[in-house]
């Protein structure tokens, strides 16, 4: 679904059908061009053969029908997974993915123990925004934030993932605001500064996890190239640029990184008044366990009392694998 590929189809049109045919893809989210009366006849079968709009996937919803996870089929017999999240007070988040599997290896992340298998195109990932927006629409509902916290790594698929933001942002195409959409990364410093430069202001997310090397070295390999220091200096050049808010992720792993001497080295580090961390119950993915709730607010208590604005991740769709970390297509049902 490129738009170059439409621009090529109707190269012999009027200029203002690009419009009409934008407005119809991404937001009146049509799924089939015959829905589409407003076009002439013949355009609309030509649109039919050379630009289907049909998106193959298998939803699974959670008992409490507040998480649909899709299951993407892609052309090369490959899949990926997005998943969709209904908060009360009408916020419709989606969580997209930029990859199939991921290189970087974290050890409690199933999409990384699946190992990785491509980068997903722009237009795979709109796919996967288009799906749910469809979804939505039926119920007179619309998608009010994407977040990049799906399978892979968005940094090693910058310019794919930037150009899908463009889409979703474009005031003639998806027209998303910028600061309803975050990109999450593991770290990689060169592609933070990148970002910083985008003059977007897309909300930044940062895999942190571990308050030391040691401890982030072992959880996520990535850290032996980037340690802590690198990622940091790269973040404070990104707040010194945009100025803006930026978050760090923290997944809870029982007795691995919830104790109340980890909370204290992390206050530390978190005391920055742009940071804010977002505390993440652990999915289970095989190797690690959840810390208890006695646990967590022990370490919770420790964040407070060092004035650590934080967040706790609300958690959706553990039983059918799409909380965080726990998408890996293999292990979906089919
Ligand atoms: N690769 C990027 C984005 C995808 S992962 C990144 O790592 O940031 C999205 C989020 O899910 C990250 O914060 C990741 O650390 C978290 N996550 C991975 N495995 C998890 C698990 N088992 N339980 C809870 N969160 C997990
Ligand atoms: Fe990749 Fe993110 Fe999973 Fe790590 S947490 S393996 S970077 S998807």
């Amino acid at each position: 679904m490129t738009s170059l590929k439409l621009e090529e189809i109707l190269k012999d049109e009027p200029k203002y059908r690009i419009t009409q045919v934008y407005k119809l893809l991404y937001s009146d989210f049509i799924e089939n061009w015959q829905e589409a009366t407003i076009l002439p006849k013949n355009l609309r079968n030509k649109l039919g053969r050379d630009f289907p709009l049909e998106i193959k996937a298998k939803l699974f919803h959670s008992k409490d029908q507040k998480t649909i996870k899709a299951l993407v089929y892609l052309e090369d017999g490959l899949a990926t997974e997005a998943v969709l999240m209904i908060h009360p007070k009408k916020r419709n988040s989606i969580c997209v993915s930029s990859q199939v599997g991921c290189p970087l290896g974290c050890k409690f992340c199933a999409t990384g123990k699946m190992g990785f298998k491509r980068n997903l195109s722009s237009d795979e990932i709109i796919s996967q925004v288009l799906l749910f927006a469809r979804l939505l629409k039926r119920e007179n509902e619309k998608i009010t934030n994407i977040v990049f916290m799906g399978m892979g790594e968005p940094f090693l698929n910058y310019d794919n993932v930037l150009s899908a933001i463009r889409i979703i942002n474009d005031k003639g195409k998806f027209n998303l605001g910028t600061r309803r959409i975050s990109v999450s990364t593991a770290g990689l410093p060169q592609a933070i500064r990148k970002f910083s430069g985008e003059k977007m202001e897309v909300n930044l997310a940062i895999s942190l996890h571990a308050a030391n090397d040691k401890l982030r070295s072992n959880l996520m390999p990535v850290n032996k190239g980037y340690p802590i220091r690198k990622v940091l200096e790269a973040v404070e050049e990104y707040i010194k640029k945009t100025g803006r808010k930026v978050m760090f992720e923290y997944i809870l792993l029982k007795g691995v990184n919830d104790r109340t001497a980890d909370a204290e080295e992390l206050s530390v580090l978190m005391n920055h008044p742009l940071y804010h961390l977002n505390l993440i119950p652990y999915n289970p993915t095989g190797d690690f366990k959840s810390s208890s709730s006695r646990e967590i607010d022990a370490f919770k208590r420790v964040l407070k009392a060092r004035n650590i604005p934080f967040t706790q991740r609300f958690r959706f769709g553990v039983d059918i694998a799409a909380a965080c970390g726990q998408l890996a297509c293999a292990s979906t049902p089919l």
